[in-house]
């Protein structure tokens, strides 16, 4: 039968291991595509994931795949994205998997994330096929690589295939040890239908297009489909699969991966985890493991010019189409005046949703810097949930206060475990554990508050380690700390967005940095400018910006033209990227200064 001889499996790696270019392979032996059509890496699509190297959105692809058995195999590769910010989709995407194809580079060895998918592959129940990529490597060390993999993980990699992606070798094995020894589906065309949405994306003209694995039972046009969690309910309009370009099919069944389009107007309709069943006949019991996901970390965008407003409104409505773990919502702020707070999963969505703004719909924007969701328990006993540090309560009217913490992982080598304790000390981090990997390199596990791990962590760890350490963190949970509000003066006058939540113990050593980057910030204007960090109304710093000494404009007198209009052109560019805060204009990079000290 048809479902013995499907196979669904994934590509798990750290980054730069070489994913995406195996499943670019892939897809070229096995004919789903031309060399020539390989050229745009199909299974990256965005531009943004393009430059950054990394896979935002998840794919499927259908392949055929004619083994040395004689038979024929329909292989389904799922991609899926390789960042931290993205745990949930991927546990999502392994759970419509029966197996793993765990790439390992051969020079690097295990990384910080090839840990944390092979721990969401385990809880899938994956089969995972070790392979051992870049082996064309002057530095690869395949055996090595491979008794880490049988030490540190556990795994039998006597198998394990020694594979080039780049020079094309090791393809076609991995390919026969996908057919031989990842489980065909299991699961009943009988039973009702049981599939899990592991993706959805927004598409113009036809609406969401909802990617999913069915469990059991079979989908085709015409059917009530229901999606359990929502609870909506939709008649569906065509099935399909990628090959890898979408092509209409008349039925998914059993065991199969593909899409479904239904007239869905926003993919918060559809959420990842969620159950598709039939609406007249449903299943009984939804699919485990569906969550409903929470944005951990928020900033305000505020359109530079005031008359974008309307527009950032749309380009957010339009992102979120396509995004259901964003969110926004108004805001006002005295400095900036209309905008957005936003919610993401973390700092790498943060980024691209600010830079798809900026680029996809031309917007200019100043982003306020980031902050977590604090608990605040009032001393009359309410509780508040604060995004916003410019909304923290007054001092005496807090009982106490919840921050969210994450347990970080971090893989470096030995000589620089020092560097990473002090780093992770530095951050308020509580060593949990540290384990050697092989005689070289160790795992060390710190509790962090997450509001510390949004402030420059990423970059602090990998100047610190010579850009050795690898890193993943998961939510851990909220505990209490002494944190209070840390408010900015320009001139006297506060300024909201420039608040931020600090640790008590830190105040006075933040408040002075901050006051010292922000005058390096600030670019001298007609008058000095005074800058101040205050908690509460105890100022715990003060520095000043001097007043300009000369009109710029001065040296041209005279001078040529072309000269003046350069100048006065550059100060227009400028312009762009300043707020005009009270009688001060403030450069964007002042908003996110607190991230760049320490
Ligand atoms: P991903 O982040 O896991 O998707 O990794 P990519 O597929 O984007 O590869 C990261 C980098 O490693 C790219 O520059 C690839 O060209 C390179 N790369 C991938 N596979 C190989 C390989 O087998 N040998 C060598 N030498 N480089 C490779
Ligand atoms: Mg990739």
């Amino acid at each position: 039968v048809r479902q013995q001889k499907i196979r669904n499996f994934c590509i798990i790696a750290h980054i730069d291991h070489g994913k995406s270019t195996l499943a670019d392979r892939i897809l070229e032996f096995t004919g789903a595509l031309t060399s020539r059509e390989m050229q745009e890496q199909v299974l990256d699509q965005m531009d943004l994931e393009r430059e950054r190297g990394i896979t935002i959105k998840l794919q499927a692809v259908r392949l055929t795949y004619k083994a040395d058995d004689g038979e024929e195999y329909i292989l389904n590769l799922i991609d899926t994205p390789g960042h931290v910010d993205f745990t949930y989709e991927v546990s999502r995407s392994l759970a419509a998997c029966e197996g793993a194809l765990l790439v390992v580079d051969a020079a690097q060895g295990i990384e910080a994330q090839t840990l944390a998918n092979v721990y969401l592959a385990l809880d899938n129940d994956l089969e995972i096929l070790p392979v051992i990529n870049k082996i064309d490597l002057p530095s690869a060390d395949p055996d090595r690589v491979k008794q880490e993999i049988e030490d540190v993980i556990g795994l039998d990699a006597s198998e394990a295939v020694h594979a080039s992606a780049k020079a094309g070798i090791g393809i076609k094995e991995i390919l026969e040890q996908v057919v031989q020894k990842v489980p065909a589906p299991t699961g009943s065309p009988e039973e009702p239908l049981k599939a899990l949405i592991f993706d959805s994306h927004y598409d113009p003209y036809r609406g969401v297009i909802v990617y999913v694995r069915v469990i059991d039972g079979s989908i085709k046009a015409g059917s009530m489909i229901k999606m359990m969690a929502t609870g909506k309910t939709f008649e569906v309009i065509e099935v399909g699969a990628f090959k890898p370009r979408m092509s209409i099919v008349d039925e998914l069944n059993v065991g199969d991966v593909g899409f479904i389009v239904a007239g869905i107007k926003s993919v918060g309709d559809t959420r990842v985890g969620d159950t598709v069943t039939d609406a007249k006949r449903p299943t009984a019991e939804p699919l485990p493991g569906y969550r409903k996901i929470n944005p951990m970390v928020f900033c305000g965008l505020y359109p530079i010019e005031t008359s974008d407003y309307n527009d950032l409104r749309e380009a957010l409505e339009k992102l979120q189409l396509n995004d259901a773990s964003l969110s926004f919502e108004p805001e006002t702020s005295s400095a900036l005046g209309f905008g957005f707070r936003c919610g993401f999963l973390g700092l790498l969505h943060m980024d691209v949703i600010q830079e798809r703004i900026e680029r996809e719909f031309n917007i200019p924007l100043i982003t306020t810097a980031p902050s977590v969701i604090y608990r605040v328990t009032l001393t009359n006993g309410d509780q508040m949930q604060i995004d916003n540090p410019s909304h923290y309560p007054e001092i005496g009217k807090i009982d106490y206060v919840e921050e969210p913490y994450v347990k970080a992982g971090i893989i470096v080598p030995n000589d620089y475990v020092g560097a990473i304790m002090e780093l992770c000390q530095a951050k308020r981090g509580e060593f949990i554990n540290m384990e050697y990997l092989d005689t070289t390199r160790v795992t060390i596990t710190y509790e962090i508050p997450l509001s510390e791990i949004v402030y420059d962590f990423f970059d602090q760890l990998k100047s610190s380690t010579k850009g050795y350490a690898s890193f993943d963190y998961e939510i851990s949970g909220y505990r209490r700390s002494n944190l209070v509000k840390m408010d900015i003066l320009l001139n006297g006058e506060q300024v909201d967005a420039l608040s931020f939540i600090v640790h008590k113990d830190r105040a006075y050593h933040r408040g002075r940095a901050i006051c010292e980057k922000l005058r390096e910030l600030i670019p001298r204007q007609m008058f000095e400018v005074p800058i101040q960090a205050s908690v509460g109304t105890k100022v715990v710093a003060r520095e000043t910006v001097k007043a300009m000494r000369k009109n710029v404009l001065a040296k041209c007198y005279g001078g040529d033209i072309s000269r003046k209009r350069k100048l006065l052109e550059k100060q227009k560019e400028g312009k762009k990227r300043m707020k005009q805060v009270g009688n001060v204009e403030v450069p964007q990079e002042a908003f996110m200064a607190v991230l760049k000290i320490d």
